[in-house]
Parts: C-alpha cells; sequence; structure tokens
C-alpha cells in the first residue's frame, strides 16, 4: 500500500479496455433501453447550459430596456427550459434504474454461471475466495455506478464544453483561469484513486474476515455451539479487532483524502476570487454589463462544480472499471465445458472400476493425499472402504466423480480412462452421496427429484423405500410438498433425516456406479441393519464404494479394502481379513469389545 501509487499507462490501458466491454456489454443486453438513456442523457446535458444562455438573454432584455414582445420571448423560452428540466431528468432517472437492474441481472446470471462451472479445486484457493467476494460484493451496486457516472461524465464534458464557451465570451483568460486551478487537483485526486482501488484490494482478507465473523455470529448452524463453549464474547472481540484494524488503515487513506481535497478546495478559492477581481476590473473599465458579470459570475462557479464533479466522477468510473476487471478475470477463469442435464450414463459396468498408480495431492497442500494409489473395485459388487481419519477415502471419491485429476496414475471404468469420458455423462452415471451431504431449504419432492427431473412417482414412491423416507413423509404434514429448512419457515428435520434425503437423491439417478460416504453416520443401530438390506436391493447390478467407520455395516460388504496414508494397506472379505489379523482386524476388535461393554 505504500509503495508506488501513481496509475501506469498499462493500468489505464487496461482500464479502458475492461470500461469499453462493460459499456458495450451493458448496450447489448438492452440495446433500446441503452439508445433512449443515452438520448435522455444528452439532452439533460445541455439543459443547464441552456439555462444560463435563456437567463442571460432575458437579463440582458430587461437591463437594456428592450420592448415587452422581446421580454415576453425571453421569458417564454426560459420557462420552457425550466418546464423541460424536470421531466427530462425524471425520466432519465427512471429510465437508467430500469437499465441498470437488467444489466445487473445479466452480470449476476453470468457470475453463478461461472461459479458454478469453474474447476472445483478454484475453491481451494484463498485468493480465489477474495476474487468472488470483490465480484459478488460489487456486482449488487457497480452495474448502476457504471451507467450513473458514464452519464454523468457525459453530461459534465458537454456542459464544461458550453461553460467555457461563455466565458471565454467574455475574456479569454477566465477559462483558463479555471483550467489553471483545477488541473493539478485533477491529477491529484486521479492519483488518489488508483491508491484506493489498490487500497481496498489489499484490504479484501481484511474484510473478509470481518463478514465470516460476523456472520457466524448470525448464522443458525453455529448458534448452539457458540451458546455451548460460550464463544459469544470471543467471536466479538475478533470481530471489533478484525475492524479497528481496518479503520485504523481506513483512517490513513481518509486522512490522505481530507488532505488532498483541502489543497484542492484552497486552489478553488484563489482561483475563484481572481475571476472575480479580474470581473470587477471589466466592470470598472465599462467593458461588460452588470449582468454579464452576474452570468460570468454563475458560469465560472459552475464550471469549478463541474470540475469536481468531474474529478468525483473519474474516481466512481476508476472504481466502476476495477470491478470489470475483476468481474472479466473471474469470467475468463477456466471453466468446465457446458454440461448437458439429458447426458446419457453408462451402461452397468463389466469388469470394474480400476485405480491404477494414483498420485494426487491437493493444490495448496505439502504433501501428497494418494500415494499411488492401486484398487480394483469389482462391477456389481459392494466394496467398502475403510480407513483411519485423514487416510484419503474421500479424496478417492472426489477424484473417481472428476471434481479433481490424478497428478499421475489413471482411473479406469472398464478398461476406459475416466477422462476420455465428457465430464456430464461421467457425472450421470454416478449416484453420490457425500460426507457432509446437502439439505436444500426446498420441499421434500425437489430435495430429491434434484438428483433426476426426470423421475416418475412410481420411481420416487420406490426409492422413497431405499432410503428408507416413508416415515419421514407421513409425519410431514403436506407429505411430498411439505417445505423443508427453517430459512423460509418450512419443517426442520434431524441430522439423520436430511441424510436419508440426501441419500434419496442419490439413488433417484439411474447410474450404473454409487458412491456412498459414512451414509449410515447419522443413523441408528437398527435404522443401520435395516438399511442395508434395502441398500443392497437397489444397488444390485450397480458397483458402488461405501465409505464407513461402521465394522458393522463394512463387514457386510463383497469386497473390503483398508486404506491408511493414501495407500491401500489390506483387502479381502471380512473372514479373510479377520484371518490376517492386521490392521482391520485389531479396528474390528476394538470396536466389537467397545459396543460388547
Ligand atoms: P475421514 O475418515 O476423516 O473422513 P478421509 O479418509 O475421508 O477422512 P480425506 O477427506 O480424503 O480423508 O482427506 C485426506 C487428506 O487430505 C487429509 O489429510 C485432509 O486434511 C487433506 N485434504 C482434504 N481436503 C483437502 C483440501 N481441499 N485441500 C487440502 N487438503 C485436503
Amino acid at each position: 500500500m505504500n509503495g508506488d501509487s501513481g496509475p501506469r499507462w498499462r493500468d489505464l490501458v487496461r482500464w479502458s479496455k475492461d470500461y469499453a466491454w462493460g459499456v458495450s456489454r451493458a448496450c447489448r443486453v438492452a440495446p433500446g433501453m441503452a439508445a433512449i438513456w443515452g438520448g435522455l442523457q444528452i439532452a439533460t446535458g445541455f439543459l443547464p447550459l441552456a439555462l444560463l444562455l435563456a437567463s442571460r438573454r432575458a437579463l440582458a432584455v430587461l437591463e437594456t430596456g428592450a420592448g415587452r414582445s422581446e421580454l415576453v420571448s425571453a421569458f417564454a423560452v426560459l420557462g420552457s427550459v425550466l418546464l423541460a428540466a424536470p421531466v427530462l431528468s425524471t425520466s432519465l432517472q427512471w429510465m437508467r434504474r430500469r437499465f441498470a437492474d437488467r444489466v445487473q441481472q445479466s452480470l449476476v446470471e453470468s457470475m453463478h454461471h461461472q461459479a458454478c462451472h469453474v474447476p472445483y479445486s478454484f475453491f481451494d484457493r484463498a485468493d480465489s475466495h477474495d476474487l468472488v467476494h470483490h465480484v459478488r460484493v460489487n456486482t449488487l451496486g457497480q452495474p448502476f455506478n457504471l451507467l450513473e457516472q458514464t452519464g454523468l461524465a457525459l453530461q459534465n464534458l458537454i456542459l464544461l464544453g458550453g461553460v467555457l464557451g461563455v466565458l471565454v465570451g467574455y475574456a479569454w483568460w477566465l477559462p483558463a483561469l479555471l483550467l489553471g486551478t483545477a488541473l493539478p487537483g485533477l491529477v491529484v485526486v486521479a492519483k488518489f484513486n488508483v491508491e484506493s482501488v489498490r487500497f481496498n484490494r489489499a484490504t479484501t482478507p481484511l474484510q473478509r474476515k470481518g463478514s465470516y465473523l460476523s456472520w457466524l455470529m448470525g448464522e443458525k448452524w453455529f448458534a448452539a455451539e457458540i451458546r455451548m463453549f460460550l464463544l459469544s464474547r470471543l467471536f466479538g472481540s475478533m470481530y471489533s479487532r478484525t475492524r479497528e484494524e481496518y479503520r485504523r488503515l481506513e483512517t490513513r487513506m481518509d486522512t490522505k483524502e481530507w488532505r488532498i481535497e483541502l489543497g484542492y478546495s484552497a486552489l478553488g478559492v484563489v482561483g475563484f476570487l481572481a475571476g472575480i477581481w479580474g470581473l470587477l476590473e471589466l466592470r470598472m473599465a465599462g467593458a461588460v454589463l452588470v449582468s454579464d458579470i452576474v452570468i460570468a459570475f454563475h458560469a465560472f462557479t459552475m464550471g469549478q462544480k463541474l470540475f469536481r464533479g468531474t474529478l468525483d466522477n473519474a474516481g466512481q468510473l476508476y472504481r466502476a472499471g476495477a470491478f470489470l476487471k475483476d468481474f472479466r478475470d473471474f469470467l475468463r477463469h477456466p471453466s468446465d465445458p457446458p454440461v448437458d442435464p439429458e447426458a446419457v450414463p453408462l451402461q452397468p459396468l463389466g469388469k470394474g472400476i480400476e485405480f491404477q498408480g494414483v498420485r494426487f495431492r491437493y493444490p495448496n497442500a505439502s504433501r501428497d493425499c494418494l500415494d499411488g494409489l492401486d484398487l480394483l473395485v469389482p462391477a456389481g459388487k459392494v466394496t467398502a472402504l475403510v480407513g483411519p481419519n485423514g487416510s484419503g477415502k474421500s479424496t478417492l471419491i472426489r477424484l473417481l466423480c472428476g471434481l479433481y485429476r490424478p497428478d499421475s496414475g489413471s482411473i479406469l471404468l472398464d478398461g476406459t480412462d475416466i477422462r476420455d469420458f465428457p465430464v456430464d455423462r461421467l457425472r450421470a452415471s454416478i449416484a453420490v452421496l457425500f460426507q457432509d451431504p446437502v439439505g436444500f431449504d426446498a420441499t421434500l419432492r425437489e430435495n430429491v427429484e434434484w438428483g433426476n427431473p426426470r423421475v416418475d412417482a412410481a420411481r420416487l414412491a420406490a426409492v422413497a423405500r431405499s432410503a428408507g423416507l416413508q416415515e419421514l413423509i407421513e409425519k410431514c404434514p403436506d407429505k411430498w410438498d411439505t417445505l423443508l429448512g427453517g430459512r423460509f419457515g418450512g419443517r426442520e428435520l434431524s441430522g439423520g433425516e436430511w441424510q436419508k434425503l440426501a441419500l434419496a437423491r442419490a439413488f433417484v439417478r439411474d447410474s450404473p456406479i454409487c458412491l456412498l460416504d459414512e451414509p449410515t453416520s447419522d443413523l441408528d443401530g437398527w435404522a443401520e441393519a435395516d438399511w442395508y438390506e434395502r441398500f443392497l436391493a437397489w444397488s444390485a447390478s450397480r458397483t458402488s464404494i461405501l465409505i464407513t467407520h461402521r465394522f458393522s455395516t463394512a463387514m457386510r460388504a463383497d469386497h473390503i479394502c483398508l486404506i491408511d496414508d493414501g495407500r491401500i494397506l489390506e483387502q479381502g472379505t471380512h473372514v479373510e481379513l479377520l484371518e490376517r489379523d492386521g490392521l482391520y482386524a485389531s479396528g474390528w476388535k476394538s470396536q466389537m469389545t467397545r459396543q460388547d461393554r
């Protein structure tokens, strides 16, 4: 923040390109509105000038004692201009709102589309979160700002040209004085604007931390822990410290701005006094009328205000350009190819899923998570994956879903590398339940149907049975149409009920591969035994991977693999693994001993 704060040509060229892109995109979104808005903006820009000239004529007619008819016509012109002013300005305001709203919606829709299509690994980087924060926060206000400031800039330039023209009619030195006292300020303020955009960028992590803490304290998700662990004071003071640090930096910037403002205003007063003095000299020499002095005086102060407005204008436009840069950077980020929601899933597998020497490290990690892993998941069978926390089980599933790519090695479906399948076909072929299943604040039906919008009523009922949902549906007042989740006044569910719902969303897909990450973690013991039987009936002819910490679930699988530190250590059936008396057997024995107590 203390480094070179001046604008560089490269930055300015980039800014102009981003700005031009923003304006052309706005015009393409609603060309008709853009044309009307532009026309109104130009017409409104001429109004103050028209008012100035009409007033000059009326005053001159009065002062020179011209005839009644001339007076009437001068006042008729003045009246028309006065009448046109509110009509044009209110119409412009109305049109600008409508236009900006359309532009904003279009930008937000592009942002949503991109956010849903950037590679999953994008969210592993802190600077990605900074970028998304900028884009999300600014997309709400900057489209309006862009249009508002572009329009004002247009008006100011028209008016400034007119005012300089009026002043030069009285004396050549009047516009020169105006420019001379405004230009130094223009340079300083422009530099400050560049610095303030950089300040905003540099402090984004701090601003995001403040927003995060504020969000923590206002969300139900954390409310119980905050109360039970008495965290409110801690989080409150963390928030205050973050805000204070930000305020300290912001105050430094504000002070700088205050000094610049002071210097600029002082220069303006000097220019103003010099201008008046010059005009009085002209009057004393009999070169101008009193009405001329009034108008020239008015035009001079108007010119000064216009310069001031142009400076603010330039600052706001620079900020809008900075937003457009972030926005374009986000849109330009490589994204997954467009997906076809109608993609046809693969046929049931004949051989199975093979992991061959798969090595993978997370983008922000310092060591490999999967360390040359080899594994064959036989087709049409249930393979249970067990292992200590952090051993890489969920990672294996994320790789199979194509959310990440292996750094080396390959994952094959019946001998074909998953990279050779279009990503939508691969994903349509997988029914997945992630470790932290998501529940949507929507109806029960939507929560399930979003897994497969083409599902019919008979299949929906079958899926509800397989996932153990019937009891919940019976309890809900509006059955399938019951609204769930508390955000919009829907029914709250227990952890296990949300889990069953997410399971039903996975089951509703007609997919040959099924990946379940801890599907029974929230289920009670009775529900677990019952669940497995129903799962077996559903998963017949599918190839399933079941991640579980419960040996009582794992033991029922056709094949069990024990993974530790990114490698498969043991595999076989439950009986084979017990006979081997290795890590699986010791885990099994300690879990059974705990249950017997
Ligand atoms: P658990 O049984 O606790 O669910 P797991 O075997 O499923 O564990 P993974 O979630 O696959 O473990 O994580 C394996 C390792 O990778 C862990 O050490 C974890 O910290 C790390 N890890 C997971 N996700 C990321 C990520 N997005 N970025 C960096 N490291 C990660």
